[in-house]
């Protein structure tokens, strides 16, 4: 341990400790714009380059980078001096004279991290006026859009999608004012290898990163009387969208948002947890044939589809091991235009078909030609948590005091094993607890499969069916899953079973969720809600759903039957 005062508080912290992250335990926060720890989350970006976090060192000439300058034995520090915070002033200054004045319009005002320092630091004029940097807005993808305008090269994207995801999309480009973070050779984003996983929007301090937004289009659908307009709401919204309306992280809205979306005038306002649902009847069916038949094995969850995207990328060769099933969201949005439209008798044309996600690689699944039934799109608009909530703010409405309502029938039940498919881990603990009755035929009395729980990045665990010892892992974040595909390769994996999920922690912690200053925390408390309802629910098991049964005694015939194939599979190209 090294003993030192900051602000002439002693504290004792390990060595190796940043003066930030010491300054922490004293409850003395440090601003900056560029550091970022999510040690638990894997991603620590140290790149010292705002220069917001100066502090003065007692016996140091020059002011020093609390994020990037350890700790030693006896330091003194101090982070309020006059000096310091005029040094912090004409540095904010400065990122702000090559920075849009535009706050009022943009996409992350209020949540922008360099509008609150500036706000915070009394900064009410333009201190230096000349020059600016001039670069064109990336509109090229349906999901993610950069606008390098208001880059302030923090780099953080580049730490998690190089050093976390491990996909090398971005990379920074030009020296001083030409610099540019940009994918290579500066091609638009749709000429990249990005998946589409939305965690550099995650991290990005201002607009530079953001995902394509679709509010526009809702309302022009919820307004237009010649359309039936169908929403579906993802599980790990409702335990972040309250964080919206002043709750806290983990806070379960479910009814309320039910209430909430038919006040806004949707016509019908499903669960996609019943999409989930339906996922784990087919993957299930998938899991239990090529474990019986011994091929193909490992099987890999397919309901993300970041995921899907980076295995296709960068592991071409290891396409026929996902499950073909297609995400949650989209079985829930082919189901809304052939099963719904047809009971309602609706011609599917004048269905719109809404999601709400916490996800922006969702946005990008969307539009993908194998996603269209009946001649439409499943899915024709989707929208963030953060879009949801901005939405239902403009119609007045505060979740806070919505009521409790249930959603609509008959894609409004769901379980448990539906519910936790919004953490890491829950993919394939519903489907476990499918594939092990159906399996054995005995009752699963104990269906928490706790081993497959957490957020360390990659976890394992041995499931005894029917004698057969089946060997499932789970990794959240793509560096992780990288490993584990990396075993594959070699040869040297002993799984049947793997989930992989792009976001590190799973959906929670989706690219469309509430920003939030600490992120960790925030994760397990959703996590942490996600568990709560599964534990509240009658019903936790996916098999036991009684709207799915139906659905496939009126509709689909059998789980992994030629109509269930043609509609909740794809194949992968
Ligand atoms: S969305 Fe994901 S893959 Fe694409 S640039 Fe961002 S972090 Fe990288
Ligand atoms: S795009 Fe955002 S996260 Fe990336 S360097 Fe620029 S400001 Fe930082
Ligand atoms: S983990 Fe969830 S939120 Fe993240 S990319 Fe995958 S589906 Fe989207």
């Amino acid at each position: 341990m090294v003993n030192l005062l900051i602000d002439k508080q002693p504290v004792s912290v390990p060595e190796g400790t940043t003066i930030l992250d010491a300054a922490k335990k004293l409850n003395v926060r440090i601003p900056s714009l560029c550091y970022l720890n999510l040690e638990e989350l894997n991603m620590v970006n140290k790149v010292a380059s705002c220069r917001i976090c100066v502090v003065e060192v007692e016996g140091r000439r020059n002011l020093a980078p609390s994020c990037a300058t350890p700790v030693s034995e006896g330091m003194k520090i101090t982070t309020n001096s006059r000096r310091v915070l005029f040094a912090r002033r004409r540095l904010l200054q400065l990122i702000l004279s090559n920075h849009p004045f535009n706050c009022l319009i943009c996409a992350k005002s209020t949540d922008c991290e360099l509008q609150r320092l500036a706000w915070e630091f009394g900064i009410n004029t333009q201190r230096y006026e000349g020059e600016r940097s001039s670069h064109a807005i990336d509109k090229s993808s349906s999901a993610l859009k950069r606008d390098p305008e208001k880059c302030i090269m923090c780099r953080r994207c580049e730490t998690m999608c190089n050093e976390v995801q491990t996909v090398h999309a971005l990379t920074a480009f030009g020296r001083g004012f030409d610099a540019i973070v940009a994918p290579a050779e500066m091609k638009p984003l749709v000429e990249s290898n990005c998946v589409y996983c939305g965690q550099c929007v995650s991290v990005c301090p201002t607009a530079a990163l953001t995902g394509v937004g679709y509010i526009q289009d809702t309302w022009a659908a919820i307004f237009n009387p010649a359309k039936k307009v169908v929403v579906q709401v993802a599980p790990a919204v409702r335990v972040a969208i309250g964080e919206e309306f002043g709750m806290p992280a983990g806070q379960i809205v479910t009814g309320q948002l039910a209430a909430g979306l038919r006040r806004m005038g949707f016509d019908a306002v499903f669960d996609t947890t019943f999409g989930a649902d339906l996922t784990v009847m087919e993957e299930a069916h998938e899991i239990i044939e090529r474990i019986t038949k011994n091929e193909k094995l490992p099987i890999l969850t397919s309901c993300c589809p970041g995921w899907i995207n980076f295995i296709k990328y960068h592991f071409p060769k290891l396409m026929y091991m996902p499950s073909s099933c297609k995400s949650p969201q989209q079985m829930t949005g082919t189901m809304i235009k052939t099963f719904y439209a047809q009971k309602m008798g609706y011609k599917v044309e004048d269905v719109v078909s809404i999601s709400v996600m916490p996800c922006i690689a969702k946005k990008y699944e969307a539009g993908l030609p194998d996603h269209q039934s009946n001649g439409t799109y499943d899915v024709d608009f989707v929208i963030t948590t953060r879009e949801l909530a901005k939405m239902l703010k403009e119609v007045g409405v505060d979740l806070r005091y919505m009521p409790n309502e249930e959603f609509d029938n008959p894609m409004g039940e769901s379980t448990g094993a539906g519910v936790i498919f919004g953490a890491t881990g829950g993919v394939l603990e519903a489907a476990l607890r499918t594939v092990y009755e159906e399996m054995t035929g005995q009752i699963l009395e104990n269906v928490d499969f706790t081993a497959v729980r957490g957020l360390e990045g990659v976890r394992e665990a041995s499931v005894d069916v029917n004698g057969r010892t089946v060997n499932v892992a789970v990794a959240s974040g793509l560096g992780n899953a990288r490993k584990i595909l990396e075993k594959i390769e070699r040869g040297t994996s002993k799984y049947d079973v793997i989930e992989i999920m792009a976001c590190p922690g799973g959906c929670v912690n989706g690219g469309g969720q509430p920003y939030c200053a600490d992120r960790v925390e925030t994760v397990k408390q959703r996590i942490a809600g996600l568990y709560e309802i599964d534990r509240g629910q009658e019903v936790r098991k996916s098999h036991k759903n009684i709207s799915v049964i139906k659905l496939y005694e009126e509709f689909l015939g059998k789980p992994g039957g030629h109509k269930a194939h043609e509609l909740l599979h794809v194949s992968y190209t």
